[in-house]
């Protein structure tokens, strides 16, 4: 039997941070033996805040991003790493999505909401962007999305959206489902835990992440400065959301049980914790980052593995689109 399909990807903005290694990339690595995985770099997404990035930076993070893939353990042989942009079916999918998806759908999408409201001059394609993620995972009938918390609303969304097209022009797409992990599907910036560790946000503030490819002094010096609570010990069950963003993202890197971390950490000092925590997080990302400025020196290898990878994907995304066009009547 053909395995089952998974596909997620990372916008190239910013800094590839630990909330994205927890919550997406960690989980696709640990699923690729049992699905056909495909994971791509969705560059087009980056244009939503065109402010935001220059062309040099762009290419560039691009670059970064599918060699983070790899060095998280993303193995090309038994997964496809693709540009989205390479694949030219995702934005000739998602305006036929756009024409389905009503407008009051969008409006309820709270990432626009947050995103929009620190920028002045505000795209459209900010607006519309997870039609083009549902066009992203509709094309590959993807059965499972693996992503943070933060993108739970856009799965159901394209779940929506795949369900209307289908009722209106007959069973076209499979309706995928999320797949979240329990623990770490949210991971709090450090500087402020209200509010999620993004990357966009931690390539302006200084403190409020922890890239997966920082120097380890960086990583210890992030994590001292966390911000906790103005009480003294530990309690893995009462802590504030400082305490408990700590106490995750050490779980998270090392699998502990709930009772270790509680046993481990319940009644002792926050010096204790974030050096424990900083261990832990050096210690979990140090493969990754040696991995990763190893294959910075190879471009050439990147680049085949993008142009393989592009090359698997539009075999599938060509013949989506082609039954989509046919259930439209425009199958010329
Ligand atoms: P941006 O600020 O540019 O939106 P981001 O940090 O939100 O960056 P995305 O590229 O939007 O990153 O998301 C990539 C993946 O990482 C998604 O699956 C998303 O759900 C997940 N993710 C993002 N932030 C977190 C977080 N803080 N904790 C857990 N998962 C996260
Ligand atoms: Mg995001």
């Amino acid at each position: 039997m053909d395995k089952k399909r998974i596909l997620s990807g990372v916008q190239p903005t910013g800094r590839l941070h630990i909330g994205n290694y927890i919550g997406a990339l960690s989980v696709w690595t640990k699923e690729q033996d049992q699905f056909d995985g495909l994971y791509c770099v969705v560059d087009m997404h980056a244009f939503t805040i065109p402010e935001k990035i220059s062309p040099v930076k762009l290419k560039k993070k691009v670059w970064e991003t599918v060699a983070i893939y790899i060095a998280c353990g993303i193995d090309p042989v038994k997964s496809t790493i693709f540009i989205q942009s390479m694949v030219p079916q995702h934005s000739e999918l998602a305006w036929y999505l756009t024409c389905v998806t009503p407008m009051g759908w969008l409006d309820q999408m709270v990432q626009f909401k947050s995103k929009s409201a620190s920028n002045e001059t505000i795209g459209t394609g900010l607006y519309s962007y997870p039609i083009l993620q549902a066009a992203d995972i509709l094309l590959y009938d993807t059965s499972f999305v693996p992503v943070g918390d933060d993108q739970k609303q856009h799965i159901e969304l394209t779940r929506d959206i795949a369900k209307r097209f289908n009722h209106m022009f007959g069973k076209v797409f499979r309706v995928p489902q999320p797949m979240i992990r329990e623990v770490g599907a949210r991971i709090m910036a450090l500087d402020d835990p209200d509010v999620k560790m993004s990357k966009s946000t931690g390539e302006l503030k200084i403190g409020h992440s922890i890239g997966v490819v920082d120097d380890s002094d960086i990583i210890i010096k992030a994590i001292k400065s966390a911000k906790t609570d103005s009480g003294h010990e530990v309690s893995f069950d009462n802590g504030g959301p400082g305490v408990k963003n700590l106490l995750t993202i050490h779980q998270a890197i090392t699998g502990w049980s709930d009772d270790a971390v509680r046993n481990h950490f319940n009644g002792k000092s926050y010096g204790f914790l974030k050096s424990e925590v900083a261990e832990s997080v050096v210690e979990g990302l140090r493969p990754i980052r040696e991995k990763y400025n190893a294959l910075m020196q190879e471009p050439s290898y990147l680049s085949r593995i993008a142009t393989e990878g592009a090359e698997r994907a539009q075999s599938i995304a060509r013949l989506k689109l082609y039954t989509v066009k046919e259930a439209l009547g425009i199958d010329f």
